[in-house]
């Protein structure tokens, strides 16, 4: 398994406990779920089918099917937990960090901290992966998380390898990769930690260019005000992406925050404490990826695919606190239906290319917020264009 967050370990977890011997790979996890919250909703299957095509109806059925899954996971490894205003959260001061913490020292499986560089692909599939050491198996389960670090602004930072991009370029099959959600309220300040703002603290903030200038409508800057926001997130997130274009933007705090101390995402509000602090939109979460069915299968042998990096249940947006629950239902589902194809045969050597700082400026700029596809060589071919990418990483200029 390669990945630790949710969706690794949920994976690894019940494939140990269906008798596999399991090597989970990551070089620290990356893997954020601040609060670990899980959105509870009678009809979050009606909501996510709304979205349309983007969603498998297959996942979604599944997904609430099997929603009681979520609360097994937590019992097995003593999570309590409470309701909250975003749904269902560990009891007590237990972050998101420390709940893998927990989970990662009970699973039956060998965990290694290591940062993949070269794949083996066998034309097939893969029959290998590499870091500081070589790791061969039966089956490889991508639990890699999503295309955040393809850009220069992103809420999480994955390894710097091109793992997406070059299992694509191998014919790997994804599904509907220009859908990512981004977020408009990452903190860039350098005195403060790279964090996300939401809920209440938002109310209590004005966002203003480098001049002290309100730059949103009256319309969002009334709805982040009131906090009814989000049925106007693309614009939301529109006027904050146009805005960052013309220089700094800033969240100024008009109402002191320290009331807010205890409540949820609370531990940013102890660390602000100027008048005005930079941000900047960023990619949050992608809802494209690696075209996989509900058990994990993918259009390569022996390679499955689970969490973030898969696709099939988010449609046109996220529904906030479904990365759990995504990766607990679907790491189980997985191992559940678990089979192999044949034994891999042995692969040759792939290297992962290092992400360079221009291609993510040109997806930040190209393939962000707002896609300008005239502007993409190949007349808007994305996958031709990633092949480009791909093979000519260290040449590719923007021109
Ligand atoms: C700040 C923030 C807060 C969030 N809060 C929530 C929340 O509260 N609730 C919610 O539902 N969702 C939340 N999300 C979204 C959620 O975190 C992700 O969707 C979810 O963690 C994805 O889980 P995953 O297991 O699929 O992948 P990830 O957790 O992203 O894990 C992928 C792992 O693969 C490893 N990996 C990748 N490439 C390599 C390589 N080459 N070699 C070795 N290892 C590699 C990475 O190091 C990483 O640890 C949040 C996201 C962010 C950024």
């Amino acid at each position: 398994v390669v990945g630790s967050g949710v969706a690794g370990l949920s994976s690894a977890h019940y494939l140990s406990k269906q008798g596999h011997d399991v090597v989970v790979i990551d070089n620290v996890s990356a893997s954020l779920l601040s609060p670990w919250n899980v959105m509870v909703k009678e009809n979050i299957g009606e909501l996510m089918l709304k979205a349309g095509k983007l969603n498998d109806p297959t996942k979604v059925a599944l997904y609430e099917k099997h929603f009681p899954w979520v609360f097994e996971f937590f019992q097995e490894f003593d999570i309590e937990t409470r309701s909250s205003n975003i749904g269902i959260v560990p009891k007590g001061d237990f972050p998101g960090r420390e709940v893998l913490q927990r989970i990662k020292s009970r699973i039956n499986a060998t965990l290694v901290q290591d940062t993949i560089h070269t794949i083996y692909f066998n034309g097939k599939g893969l029959s290998g992966v590499e870091g500081k050491e070589h790791y061969e198996g039966d089956a490889f389960v991508l639990a890699i998380g999503g295309l955040g670090n393809l850009y220069q602004y992103s809420t999480y930072k994955l390894p710097p390898y091109a793992f997406h991009a070059a299992l694509f370029s191998l014919g790997l099959e994804y599904d509907f990769l220009p859908f990512n959600m981004f977020h408009p309220f990452l903190i860039v300040d350098e005195r403060l930690p790279r964090a996300l703002i939401s809920g209440e603290i938002l109310t209590r903030l004005r966002f203003v260019d480098k001049e002290g200038k309100e730059f949103l409508s009256p319309e969002i800057a009334h709805a982040l005000r009131t906090n009814n926001h989000h049925h106007l997130f693309h614009k939301m997130i529109k006027e904050f992406y146009r805005a960052s274009q013309q220089g700094p933007i800033y969240a100024e705090v008009v109402q002191p925050l320290d009331d807010l101390k205890e409540k949820e995402f609370g531990w940013i509000v102890k660390k602000i404490t100027m008048e005005k602090f930079q941000i900047h939109p960023a990619f949050h979460y992608s809802l494209g990826g690696i075209k996989g069915d509900p058990y994990g299968r993918t259009n390569f042998n022996n390679v499955f695919v689970v969490g973030e990096a898969s696709t099939g249940l988010h449609g046109i947006n996220r529904i906030g606190g479904t990365a759990v629950a995504e990766g607990i239902i679907f790491g189980r589902l997985l191992a559940e239906h678990f089979s192999l194809k044949e034994r891999p045969a042995p692969g040759r050597p792939h290297k992962l290319e290092k992400i360079q700082s221009h291609h993510q400026q040109f997806f930040w700029e190209n393939l962000g917020i707002e896609i300008k596809e005239k502007e993409i060589p190949f007349g808007g071919d994305l996958r031709r264009f990633a092949e480009e990418i791909y093979r000519e990483n260290r040449h590719y200029r923007r021109e």
